[in-house]
């Protein structure tokens, strides 16, 4: 915490897409808020200050914290249900180290805040996995919640193994067998809970993490309702994210997969659903009314062949939305800035486009509320959580011929992460000059590289079983198993 610290650049966006911004500015913070906001005088600015322009930094409302990305092992893009067998591929790496690069990554492209759902390397080491993750939330500095991984139905396929197995060969079967046997179950689960609730601290919140509908029994769905109303901890849940999910809820659910949910109270404004890329608009509005936040994630469901958030039905009910990466970033790199500008463009023909204050606020202060609630951040105000973004504007406009262009259409053109100068959380230097300085990521980076080349090298992935497996899941789905009863 950098008390007294000031903070001063050439140009300010208090809330951008909100009016106008204003000119030199200085910002001063104390107890990690911001104190006052002042005109500064532009003479007084060193060049890079003048250069800079000043906003509220970004919250990321979905990731998984891949350190290790997935590319790196080998699972290339594909279809969600055929790509996840491919993560089989990932060697053993230190948890902590893969937190730590994922979170300082995320605060290179202006990320303060971050929805991780926990994907476990080892289900039997969760506790040690949680731990090293909120060691690497405090030391980046970056704000986390940390989503405790409830699965207890369906690791293998939406629906009965039965069709699945007797498409795979004899010596394939026992494996997949034993997945569905090693889910934690509800209670080991929920002593989980308590167990890494202790190890919170002010930039680690742990929320549940019910994995999806389609991989949750109706029981743990229920305790965690219960259990959400009674504490207040937030919810965190992938939903309806491709077309075959839509398909086994319509299956499963005659009544409604989302009249359901509400139905065993789930749906509240405690929830966050991540995706919902085959909500309908009924649904929307019926989550709307409950007051649930969806992270949309554009380019991991195109990376995932998943389809198109539909975020015209979404804004048209009123759906609060949030922006995620899902560790799925579109160049693969945890470019924030520049997946607002995806957003922006990929639904700009939308009957009724979104105006850019809408974006940012998604991108500002809605993913924000799912991570840390209301807090007052995601605007620069005084008494607000000093969270901020400095961006290199002289860089970003250096070919413009006059001065006084719209900063927010530059931005909405052009922003990327390698324009981040600078990122402050809770009063606290995350970035300087482009560069996490909390942690040495260059460091950790060629680490966790050598460290997972070696443990690939050691326990090289079955790529026969592997791709027999997509296959056989390919079929199942092609086959509509996923439509017939049973789990
Ligand atoms: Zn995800």
């Amino acid at each position: 915490m950098s008390d007294g610290l000031s903070i001063r650049a050439g140009r300010l966006l208090a809330t951008p897409g909100h009016g106008g911004g204003q000119g030199a500015s200085a910002i001063r913070i104390m107890g990690g808020r911001i104190a006052a906001i002042e005109a500064a005088d532009p003479a007084a600015l060193s060049p890079p200050e003048a250069d800079a322009l000043l906003m509220p930094a970004l919250a990321n409302a979905h990731d998984h914290g891949r350190g290790l990305r997935t590319l790196a092992f080998g699972a290339a893009d594909a279809p969600l249900e055929e790509w996840l067998p491919a993560l089989a591929r990932q060697p053993r790496i230190d948890p902590y180290a893969c937190a730590a690069l994922a979170f300082a990554r995320m605060a290179e492209s202006g990320i303060c805040a971050a929805n991780h759902c926990h994907n476990t390397q080892d289900g039997t080491q969760l506790l040690a996995e949680a731990e090293a993750v909120s060691r690497a939330a405090r030391d980046v500095g970056i704000r986390i919640a940390f989503a405790l991984p409830f699965q207890d139905r369906n690791p293998n396929v939406y629906g009965k193994l039965d069709p699945l197995l007797a498409s795979l060969p004899a010596e394939d079967r026992p494996a997949v067998v034993a997945r569905a046997n090693a889910l934690r179950g509800l209670e080991t689960n929920m002593a989980l809970i308590e167990a890494i609730g202790a190890l919170e601290h002010e930039t680690f919140m742990l929320q549940y993490g019910p994995v999806a509908p389609q991989w949750a029994s109706h029981e743990t769905l229920a305790a965690i309702a219960a259990a959400s109303q009674e504490t207040g901890r937030r919810v965190h849940m992938h939903m309806l994210e491709t077309e075959r999910q839509r398909q086994w809820a319509d299956a499963h659910y005659p009544g409604g997969l989302v009249p359901f949910l509400d139905s065993i109270g789930l749906l509240s404004p405690r929830l966050t659903v991540a995706h919902a890329v085959w909500l309908r608009p009924d649904e929307c509005a019926l989550l709307a009314e409950r007051g649930v936040t969806v992270s949309i994630n554009l380019s991991s469901n195109m990376r995932l062949r998943s389809g198109r958030p539909p975020l015209h039905d979404i804004r048209a009910a009123g759906l609060r939305f949030g922006i995620g990466l899902d560790g799925m970033s579109f160049d693969d790199d945890e470019d924030m800035l520049r997946e607002l500008r995806l957003v922006w463009h990929f639904h700009a023909r939308d009957a009724d486009p979104m105006a850019a204050g809408e974006l940012f606020d998604a991108a500002m202060r809605s993913g924000r509320h799912t991570i840390v609630g209301d807090d007052g951040g995601g605007t620069i105000a005084i008494g607000a959580p000093a969270d901020l973004i400095a961006i290199d504007f002289a860089a970003m406009s250096a070919d413009c011929v006059h001065d006084d262009i719209d900063p927010v259409a530059i931005l909405l053109g052009r922003m990327k992460a390698a324009h981040l100068q600078r990122l402050v959380v809770a009063g606290r230097d995350i970035v300087i000059d482009g560069r996490c300085v909390s942690i040495d990521a260059e460091a950790l980076e060629r680490e966790l590289t050598a460290a997972g080349r070696a443990a690939f090298a050691a326990q090289r992935a079955d790529d026969g079983r592997i791709a027999r497996m997509q296959q056989a899941v390919r079929g199942y789905y092609d086959a509509g198993c996923h439509r017939s009863g049973g789990d």
